[in-house]
């Protein structure tokens, strides 16, 4: 179709500019004639003209002078045979200087025609073959016809491969689809081409790419949910085996009601501490794989620090120990985060740190921005940890052999990282035994 179209337009673009060369070629002959026509051995209109004289045997021309009348005065035709009547070209004849005409022959070619009017009323004409301009038009003609075929063809298979191609990214991700649907298995990637290769639209591409991304996003907050099961359900074992051996302990001995009610309390009481570990491993489990929804508002670390502190103030106090925030000055550095969880982690740190604080000690929070974040400390002049604890304490339900004496999970600074990170922050412990601990959450400010 298209190809038919450019032959089109050729032909008629080739067929216009030979027509032009005509007239062109047509004119130089008139202007050539008129001078000889013109010859005062010419003027007379009934003056006997012989091709001999004018000496254009050989021309390819028709050549025809004729009177104001059109009656023919002289006439040259190119070859024996080809006839033009006086009437068809008396049509042609005009009073305006030069005019064009086509006419058909008996020859059954087309003659391109000039005309221009001499002294006298006397009228000269020139005319050209179209045989020449036949030939080039011919030739076009064949050339449509041989080529076409092939060139369709051609086409065909081209535009075919080229369809193919483009549509390769579509295939590749519906059959990735159908391996995840079928398999289940979250590890199937869609062929990425690399730029090398590109041909086709970056759109596909960039499909293909953001496809690989969600289903590795997937792929890794599954492998994460299931790690934290494996976790929690690792955690719980311990303690509801424990659970277990309290009661049945308490059932194969012969105990009297009051013992038996001990041990129903016992029960209670780790039923109670398996349920609020429970909420901690969710917890944790929830902001380690990235699933946990943080309602984050904008608000000041430092009022967080003085509510803490406020806290804890009482139980403090009971100890021996005091809690304070050594820069109040400094503490209007805002934070978009989520305001329970960080208090939460914040009052951990603070309710370790009491913990493990002698009577007489102190326990000091600071905030402060440091470099592009927002930092909140906490130090006590506790025991410290030892250096081979220091990289175990983030660890879940570890607990260094000092602390075993003291009341705890060990998931306090597992739950108080996992909310940081969440955070995009980071948290650090600075201690040397013997001179306290130092507790520093880094989190991006608002
Ligand atoms: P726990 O419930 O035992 O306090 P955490 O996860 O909060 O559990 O802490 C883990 C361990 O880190 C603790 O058992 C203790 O050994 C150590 N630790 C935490 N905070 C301090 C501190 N302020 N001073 C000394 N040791 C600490």
């Amino acid at each position: 179709m298209g190809f038919g179209v450019i032959y089109a337009l050729m032909a008629v673009v080739v067929a216009y500019a030979v027509e032009q060369a005509d007239r062109q070629i047509i004119n130089a002959k008139l202007e050539e004639y008129r001078v000889r026509f013109e010859h005062p051995a010419f003027r007379d209109p009934w003056a006997t003209i012989s091709p001999s004289m004018l000496r254009i045997e050989d021309e390819p021309f028709l050549v025809r002078l004729s009177d104001a009348n059109n009656r023919t005065l002289f006439s040259h035709v190119p070859r024996s045979g080809i006839m033009f009547d006086d009437a068809s070209m008396e049509v042609v004849a005009g009073a305006h200087d030069r005019s064009w005409t086509r006419l058909r022959a008996n020859d059954d070619r087309t003659w391109t025609i000039g005309g221009v009017v001499l002294s006298a009323g006397r009228y000269l004409q020139i005319g050209m073959s179209s045989a020449h301009s036949d030939v080039i038009v011919r030739w076009l003609k064949d050339a449509v016809v041989f080529s076409f075929p092939p060139l369709l063809l051609l086409g065909l298979l081209g535009s075919g491969y080229l369809t193919r191609r483009a549509l390769l990214p579509i295939r590749d991700l519906s059959r990735t689809m159908r391996a995840i649907e079928a398999s289940g298995d979250l590890a199937a990637r869609v062929p990425e081409r690399t730029t090398a290769d590109r041909t086709t639209g970056d759109d596909l591409d960039d499909l293909s790419r953001l496809f690989n991304r969600l289903v590795a996003k997937q792929e890794r907050l599954v492998t994460a949910m299931r790690e934290s099961l494996d976790n929690v359900a690792h955690d719980l074992r311990t303690p509801l085996t424990r659970l277990r051996g309290v009661a049945e302990l308490a059932l194969t001995e012969d105990r009297d009601g009051q013992t038996m009610r001990e041990t129903l309390a016992d029960c209670l009481e780790e039923a109670d501490r398996l349920t609020s570990m429970l909420a901690t491993l969710m917890d944790i489990s929830e902001a380690e794989s990235g699933v946990m929804k943080l309602e984050r508002t904008r608000f000041e670390l430092g009022a967080v620090a003085e509510e803490v502190t406020e806290l804890y103030h009482y139980v403090a106090e009971g100890k021996g120990v005091s809690v304070s925030i050594a820069t109040p000055s400094a503490t209007n550095i805002a934070v978009r985060a989520d305001r329970t969880r960080l208090f939460r982690a914040v009052a951990n740190l603070v309710d370790n740190a009491i913990k493990y604080t002698p009577s007489g000690g102190a326990v000091t929070l600071k905030v402060r921005q440091v470099g592009a974040m927002a930092e909140i400390e906490v130090s006590d002049e506790g025991p410290g940890i030892d250096v081979e604890d220091l990289p175990r304490i983030w660890e879940r339900l570890y607990r260094a052999d000092k602390s075993r004496t003291a009341q705890g999970l060990g998931l306090g600074l597992s739950f108080v990282r996992a909310i940081v990170m969440a955070h995009g922050g980071t948290i650090e412990a600075i201690s040397k035994p013997g001179q306290g601990a130092r507790f520093v959450i880094r989190i991006p400010p608002a």
